[in-house]
């Protein structure tokens, strides 16, 4: 069975279709290219307004990792096109297997997404020959995948946790939400700034944010100040784990 006819089985789209597979050496390794073609006569999508709109130019390739085939890494490659929408004037086409600048395909960071819940993230971007970064990144994606089609209501209780990572002091702030029936990642920050728990808050809302009855979260100072701004109401416990 071809690699082509795989694809064509479980990552197939109306719009574009799969055409060379080869092997390509990179850096003392052979990965595989797919070359991605917009299928003929169909029409290409305005990133701004996700409607069909004229072509207007071609820019550079682009490659988008897929998931990794038999140890080899996979990727996508495709001549990005730009659109002359009459609504939005000239953007950049959006492609159905990637979101924005990402240079991971969404299927490829739903897969990393979902081993980074059975495995530290470490282990995952080892195991998968990726970066912490990039792993960083498809969870970071499927957080924000999972809040658009998700209700946040009935939130009461969150846990505020930092994680270290890299050497020289970097950090992560995780907020998750700790209610008896209910345990999960609701978001991923960078830092652990007054700035980055700020940012989860805002996003919660203001209606969410005075719903909480409960905030967890250790001694560091700036959580401490930005949960007494903007969930004063919320009862804080305060403990070195949490979660
Ligand atoms: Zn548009």
């Amino acid at each position: 069975m071809q690699l082509k006819t795989i694809l064509n089985q479980c990552h197939k789209f109306k719009s574009f279709v799969y055409d060379k597979v080869r092997f390509v050496a990179e850096a003392g390794e052979n990965v595989i290219e797919v070359t991605v073609l917009p299928r003929r006569n169909s029409q290409a999508i305005c990133s701004c307004c996700s409607r069909p709109a004229p072509l207007y130019d071609r820019l550079q390739e682009r490659r988008f990792e897929f998931i990794p085939l038999w140890g080899y890494r996979v990727f996508l490659v495709y001549l990005m096109r730009r659109v002359s929408c009459p609504a939005c004037g000239i953007k950049v086409e959006q492609v159905p297997w990637a979101r924005g600048k990402r240079e991971l395909t969404d299927t490829y960071q739903q897969f990393l997404a979902h081993w980074a819940k059975k495995l530290s993230w470490k282990e995952v971007a080892v195991s998968f020959r990726t970066s912490w970064e990039k792993v960083f990144q498809a969870v970071e994606y499927m957080v924000e995948w999972g809040l658009e089609h998700r209700d946040l209501s009935g939130v009461t209780a969150i846990g505020v946790d930092e994680i270290a990572w890299r050497k020289g002091h970097h950090y992560l702030t995780m907020v998750y939400q700790i209610d008896a029936d209910n345990t999960r990642l609701l978001w991923v920050g960078k830092e652990r700034t007054v700035k980055t728990l700020l940012r989860f808050f805002r996003f919660f809302g203001k209606e969410q944010n005075q719903a909480l009855k409960y905030v967890c979260s250790d001694m560091w100072g700036p959580y401490i100040k930005v949960i007494k701004k903007k969930a004063g109401q919320a009862q804080a416990v305060r403990q070195r784990c949490c979660i």
